[in-house]
């Protein structure tokens, strides 16, 4: 890294590139973020039914994802929209994992919720709406589990390596950064994908960096060539959402891809990474019994 980036990042060392430290590895389950294999994190916006959740789960692990995610508590711009099922979605979660081997990525929003859903997810996602509430990343620092640290809406990069950088110094270096784009004066989309921030951010940090193409897009047919865009980028992942029947979701619907476009986006990310070097999953193997080995209590 270039003593300018150096510079300009001083506020925030130690997520930077060092002597001692080019890139973390984040460990769940039996998946690595940030090492040799790409890391697609796939399910629905919201949890809504058990039927939706495990096939959207065996779909989604049939393809090549390695983490289910899926909303119990939501953040919405309506007071009178979804706001998830709350336990109940986290439990169906825990079924999911158990019946899946998928590993859970499920967002916490507010740092009284943080034991139970530690207690459940695997790795707790810190929405974008929430990345600058540095209670709620000081309690999920604590909960021991990874943090998926989404960037805010209109959060620069040095904002985001801000967050980063508490979770970091509450003592857990688990962090996987996610750009799911910004707010620019374009509104065709529903927001602005910011590749640039993935290619700068894997060139200064090392944190595993993920893109989110769903929110940044705001329309399913706009995913497949974003994730293509990110993998060139030099993303380590993608966070996707898949629904049953998009439709009909309850959240997010008109973003989401159905089954097909899923297995359509997987195939065609291939031969680009490829040119990096990566494979994209351990395709058709049936999961490992890793389940009891990572505490989930909870599961069930
Ligand atoms: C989500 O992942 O469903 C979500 C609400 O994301 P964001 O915080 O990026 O809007
Ligand atoms: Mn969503």
């Amino acid at each position: 890294m270039c003593d300018d980036w150096r510079d300009r990042f001083a506020e925030t060392p130690d997520v930077l590139k060092s002597a001692r430290l080019q890139q973390t590895i984040v460990q769940v389950l039996d998946v690595e973020i940030g090492g040799d294999e790409f890391v697609t994190m796939a399910g629905p916006c919201s949890v809504e039914t058990e039927s939706q959740l495990l096939a959207t789960a065996d779909h989604v692990r049939r393809a090549g994802a390695r983490v289910l995610r899926g909303g119990a508590f939501k953040p919405r711009s309506s007071p009178y929209a979804f706001q998830g099922l709350g336990l109940e979605g986290l439990k169906l979660l825990a079924r999911a994992r158990k019946e899946s081997g998928l590993a859970i990525v499920t967002e916490v929003m507010s740092e009284g919720d943080v034991p139970l859903v530690a207690e459940y997810a695997d790795i707790l996602q810190i929405g974008s709406r929430s990345m600058e509430n540095y209670s709620l990343l000081e309690a999920a620092a604590h909960s021991g589990r990874p943090v998926l640290l989404k960037r805010g809406m209109v959060a620069t990069i040095a904002d985001l390596l801000r967050s980063a950088q508490c979770i970091l110094d509450y003592g857990n270096p688990q962090v996987i950064l996610c750009e799911r784009g910004i707010r620019t004066f374009e509104t065709a989309m529903r927001n602005t994908f910011d590749a640039t921030a993935i290619v700068l951010l894997k060139q200064v940090s090392h944190l595993p960096v993920i893109a989110d193409p769903s929110h940044a897009a705001g329309h399913r047919d706009l995913v497949p060539s974003l994730a293509r865009i990110a993998v060139a980028a030099g993303a380590d992942g993608l966070l996707v959402e898949v629904h049953p029947h998009p439709d009909k979701a309850w959240s997010d619907g008109e973003q989401s891809l159905d089954f097909a476009g899923f297995d359509s986006m997987m195939a065609d990310l291939d031969p680009y990474l490829a040119l990096r070097g990566m494979t994209q999953r351990e395709q058709a193997q049936p999961w490992r019994e890793t389940v009891g080995s990572c505490s989930m209590e909870a599961a069930g």
